[in-house]
């Protein structure tokens, strides 16, 4: 195994510059060209004008978020980048600061809003397309048999309750408390 002087620092071939800084001109020459991102920005109200990335999201915009089965899953930096630590570092505390700010979120919410909180995520598990598929099918089964049988059970009268148009309902409550089997 070759040792490695952690002092040497990692030199970038001029021609590799070059050829980098030469494309980076030909893409801002020609920026008009290339697909711009559809996302609304919230300082302007207008369209965002950067270049959008491969699912036409900027790199603020969600460009970045990984679909599929690592949808909501941490991205590890490529370890065979030549400053992986460091960006496994940078990523750690971004962990870290975000983790604070949800817990700051969490704590200012009400009882109702952290309740809904807790059944979006429950609701939407991370894992395979497939399974996020079927648990989406799922939910919208629920909700749609939720919603028909709040219908159903307003038009249906409670057998229990007294209907005050009946007087019988009347007689029958004086009978029940005649009872009074506890006596
Ligand atoms: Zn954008």
């Amino acid at each position: 195994m070759v040792e490695r002087n952690p002092k040497r620092k990692r030199k970038t071939a001029a021609a590799f510059i070059a050829a980098g800084t030469a494309n980076l001109r030909r893409i801002a020459a020609n920026r008009d060209a290339f697909p711009k991102c559809g996302a609304m920005s919230k300082t302007t109200g207008q369209p965002c004008r950067q270049l959008a990335m491969a699912n036409g999201r900027c790199y603020y915009h969600g460009g970045r978020t990984p679909r599929g089965k690592d949808w909501h899953r941490t991205q590890w930096p490529d370890k065979s980048a030549p400053d992986a630590i460091a960006k496994m570092e940078n990523k750690l505390k971004m962990m870290e600061r975000a983790r604070k700010a949800r817990e700051r979120r969490l704590a200012k919410m009400t009882p109702e809003e952290h309740a809904a909180h807790v059944k979006w995520h429950r609701e939407r598990p991370t894992g395979s397309p497939e399974y996020r598929e079927r648990k989406r099918a799922e939910r919208k089964q629920n909700e749609d048999a939720r919603r028909r049988f709040a219908g159903y059970r307003a038009k249906e009268p409670d057998p229990i309750a007294p209907n005050p148009a009946d007087p019988s309902d009347e007689i029958q409550i004086r009978n029940i408390e005649e009872l009074d089997i506890f006596k």
